[in-house]
């Protein structure tokens, strides 16, 4: 009989070595979509910003006064997650600030992951905690 058996096994180990990769993306990173949006003369509508503040887990309110901040431009709630910003704003402007609103508010800063949480503004002071590696960083409030 012919030794066969010791690939057999190595498949095998391979099979399992496979399987143990998670399917679904850990959250090392973030998979955030494009800012949906429709730039006119003097508004711009923004479509996908409750989706994005889902996937961040962050009240889409203070997204919302992050990039009014940002942008300079106040805006307004038309229904059905949409927003309108005054101005015509490009969408590279828009995925710009989404980045840094996510460098700043989601990320960790120690461990880099986006498993965090604000704590309550105490006194104009919110702190970022990461739900991965336990650290507390203080941010600035909004
Ligand atoms: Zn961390």
């Amino acid at each position: 009989m012919k030794e066969t058996g010791s690939e057999d096994k190595y498949l095998e180990w391979l099979d399992r070595g496979l399987s143990k990769v998670p399917k679904t993306e850990s959250r090392d990173r973030l998979n955030v979509p494009s800012v949906e949006c429709i730039s006119e003369k003097n508004k711009t509508i923004v479509q996908n910003l409750n989706q994005i503040a889902g996937l961040l887990n962050r009240d889409v309110k203070h997204l919302l006064k992050y990039m009014t901040l940002r942008l300079a431009a106040p805006y307004s709630e038309i229904g059905e997650g949409s927003y309108v910003f005054k101005g015509r704003i490009l969408p590279k402007q828009l995925d710009t600030v989404i980045a840094d609103y996510i460098k700043a508010y989601v990320e960790c800063p120690v461990c880099k992951r986006p498993d965090t949480k604000l704590s309550r503004e105490k006194r104009g002071i919110v702190q970022l905690v990461c739900l991965s590696c336990g650290a507390v960083s203080p941010v600035k409030s909004l």
